[in-house]
């Protein structure tokens, strides 16, 4: 049975004052199945319960508050980008409330569900015919496009550095009292690299260095590729149901902090999934697909460490996004990752 699209808005918004006022302040929680059995502590960031339902809330209100106070952005004017994913969905979330328009920058192949998401949630989409191996072709189009007009802005997710800031003065902060400074690691994936970039840095600051980062990544992820050859070059991306990270681009978000990066880790999804699956089961949580890899790389990584270690991670979305995928049978027996999920959380395959 087809899910139906999630809203707009996840929690009640009634002004932009009481979205900015609701965006971060996640709760953490312990897996409490997972950390008893690997005798680790294995903590998540609920990013999903931000107002637009992702971590891109974050980003999304200081990106936009840069063009307000920075870049001369005035009521009614075009926020522009290049995102076909949660930060879209948050930039639409900001214009409803403040009456601008969104211009969004996607790739041609973009499917078509994704596409009617966005144009309900208010955007106007550009559709672009990509060379897979220069991802950041988008964004060039995307300031183009912005330069021309009266009154807009290019947003400029992958290389405005307020993206990362948004994480260096919130999320990092947030987990460091949340664990009371009991944390051992941070494990997260990259897409802009904002999240693994500012709360890395605010990490290791206020700990001295003392609390390892780990980047999490997916199969068939540029990225990794990119790490993996020391820098030496992309490939083309490969298949993952995954989205939002590993990309083929190496954004300024990014850049300056890979060398913070304790270790990275690469994971399959045919991991990751029952990991999801079994979170529903013993948590509740539905997590998405970046969720579920940051999570099967934290307890990956987890393992190395001592007994009693605590490693934290975030969950950027929820499941909503993938369920057409994911609790789907038909789709999990074509791509080979049924057989992988415990046949008593098999009833979880709903859709
Ligand atoms: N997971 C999902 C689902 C996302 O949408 C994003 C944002 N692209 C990320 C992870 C990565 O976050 P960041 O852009 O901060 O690296």
């Amino acid at each position: 049975m087809p899910i139906t699209p999630p809203p707009l808005f996840r929690r009640e918004v009634t002004s932009a004052e009481d979205y900015i006022s609701k965006v971060g302040n996640t709760p953490l929680v312990r897996l409490n199945g997972i950390s008893d059995e690997i005798k680790r502590n294995i903590l998540v960031k609920l990013e999903f319960l931000n107002p637009s339902g992702s971590i891109k809330d974050r980003a999304g209100v200081y990106l936009v508050q840069d063009a307000i106070q920075n870049k001369g952005l005035k009521p009614g004017g075009t926020l522009v980008d290049g995102t076909a994913g949660n930060t879209g969905v948050s930039l639409c979330a900001f214009a409803k409330l403040q009456n601008y328009k969104v211009v969004l920058f996607v790739p041609s192949t973009l499917i078509q569900d994704k596409v009617d998401k966005l144009t309900n949630y208010g955007a106007e989409i550009k559709k672009i015919e990509i060379d897979p191996k220069d991802s950041l072709h988008i964004n060039v189009l995307a300031a183009e496009y912005a330069s021309g007009l009266d009154n807009g802005v290019h947003v400029d997710q992958m290389n405005n550095l307020n993206n990362q800031r948004a994480h260096f003065e919130n999320t990092g902060p947030e987990i460091w009292k949340q664990t009371n400074g009991e944390i051992d690691a941070f494990v997260c994936g990259s897409g802009t690299g904002g999240t693994f970039s500012g709360t890395t840095k605010y990490l290791k600051k206020i700990s001295n260095g003392k609390v390892k980062a780990i980047i999490a990544d997916r199969e068939g992820s540029g990225l990794d590729h990119y790490i993996r050859s020391h820098g030496a070059a992309f490939q083309a991306e490969g298949e993952s149901f995954i989205e939002g990270v590993g990309k083929l681009a190496l954004p300024g978000n990014l850049k300056d902090v890979l060398s913070l990066a304790d270790g990275s880790y690469r994971v399959l999804d045919s991991e990751v999934i029952p990991v999801i699956y079994r979170l529903i089961d013993e948590e509740n949580i539905r997590v998405g697909g970046s969720s579920g890899m940051n999570i099967t790389t934290a307890i990956k990584y987890a393992k190395t460490l001592p007994e009693g270690s605590t490693v934290v991670t975030v969950s950027p979305d929820d499941a909503n996004n993938y369920a057409s995928k994911l609790f789907n049978k038909k789709w999990l027996i074509e791509k080979g990752h049924w057989d992988v999920i415990p046949d008593h959380l098999k009833k979880y395959a709903t859709y």
